[in-house]
């Protein structure tokens, strides 16, 4: 035997007809599903709304609360490995199904990310930069926090925010008091302003074994709260490019993390800061799918599957753009332009913000 062994790890990679379940049957539910049927292997969702987007791409659907022990059990039971596509699930439905079969990512990664406070505090631990903050439950601590930190801030809920929901931004004009009042009762932070040139993410992914492998960092754009845009490549130096992708790394080995993640970056003079992780795959990620040989949602049924993973390198440029609401009417015109591949993901409801589908414009790698 060598004298040298690295520590044992499970490698039982999943095989054709293996099952992955997915917690959350949204679009990257469907995305994560058509990904997995690409290898051979099968997708149970467990999502309590009807219908959602992945049912139609998916082996088996299963219709019931977060809170339904049994459902739970039962789909733990019928699945090799479980992942999810979005991080707020609750922590009861974890303790359940964590009894009978393996969750990738694994809970640290939500603990962290669920909540804004711990997931700053985490960082900052890691020594990554992150906006200023402060906690707020209260006109006092509001108010204290202010002080501390300015009135270029943003107050948000620590908890179950997404496409800007949950957050106001302050002004020199804005009254503690009345915004106070909108948020009583939840538990929130102040973040100060980061004064950013620009937003940037990296999609990374790690395997059982530790490997790594980042795509190329995207250039964020967003309106009205909601991402717009994603274009590859970012503006960036080489050493920022670098930055990114290594701060990016220290923290999936930090979580000890299995998966794709999205971390989400402001580029400022002073160095990049770290906005958000997303324990998921994200939709700044989509631009992949056109982009790469293996796409992020291949590389996370890969990793989860304990398969090898692609590299991450790229052969186009891309921009990747989202289809919000009546936004949806343009795919017909958009499916005449040759350079165009449209994700659609079959919502028949039209909603103000609601993501019907996006597209990626490729051209020629610079
Ligand atoms: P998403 O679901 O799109 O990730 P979210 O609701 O989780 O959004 P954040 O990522 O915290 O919210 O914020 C959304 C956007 O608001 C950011 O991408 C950025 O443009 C802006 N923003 C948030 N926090 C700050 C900050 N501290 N300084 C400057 N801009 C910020
Ligand atoms: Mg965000």
């Amino acid at each position: 035997a060598p004298l040298f062994q690295k520590s044992p790890v499970m490698h039982k990679p999943l095989k054709t007809g293996d099952v992955i379940g997915i917690l959350g049957g949204g679009q990257l539910g469907r995305m994560l599903s058509i990904a997995a049927a690409k290898l051979g292997l099968r997708t149970h969702i467990y999502e309590p709304s009807a219908d959602p987007p992945a049912a139609d791409v998916a082996h088996r659907v299963i219709t019931a609360p977060y809170e339904d022990g049994s459902a739970l059990i039962a789909f733990a039971k019928s699945v090799d490995v479980v992942t999810y596509e979005f991080e707020n699930i609750p922590t009861t439905a974890l303790d359940i199904l964590e009894q009978h079969t393996a969750i990738h990512p694994a809970r640290e990664a939500l603990r962290v990310s669920q909540d804004r406070l711990i997931e700053k505090t985490y960082l900052n631990d890691l020594g990554l930069k992150t906006a200023p903050f402060a906690a707020v439950n209260s006109f006092e601590t509001l108010t204290s926090a202010i002080s501390e930190i300015g009135t270029a801030a943003i107050l948000k809920t620590r908890r179950l925010g997404y496409d800007g929901k949950g957050q106001v931004r302050l002004t020199d004009a804005s009254d503690p008091f009345e915004i106070w009042q909108r948020f009583e009762g939840l538990d929130m932070i102040l973040e100060g302003y980061v004064a950013f040139s620009h937003e940037i993410s990296v999609i990374g992914a790690r395997s059982t074994c530790g490997d790594i492998a980042c795509f190329d960092p995207g250039e964020n754009f967003h309106r009205n709260g909601i991402l717009h845009t994603t274009t590859i490549p970012a503006r960036l130096s080489a050493s920022q490019r670098t930055d990114a992708i290594l701060l990016t790394a220290k923290i999936m080995n930090a979580l000890d993390y299995v998966g794709v993640m999205g971390v989400e970056l402001f580029v400022t003079p002073q160095g990049l800061i770290v906005n958000e992780i997303a324990p998921r795959v994200h939709n700044s990620g989509h631009w992949t799918q056109n982009g790469c040989a293996v796409d992020q949602f291949e590389q996370h049924i890969r990793a989860v599957a304990q398969w090898p993973l692609g590299d991450g390198s790229r052969h186009s440029n891309v921009v990747m753009e989202n289809l919000i609401g009546t936004d949806i009417y343009r795919a017909e015109d958009l499916a005449k332009d040759n350079n165009v591949a449209l994700h659609l993901y079959g919502k028949s409801d039209v909603k103000p913000g609601r993501k019907m589908g996006h597209f990626n414009r490729i051209s020629a790698k610079d």
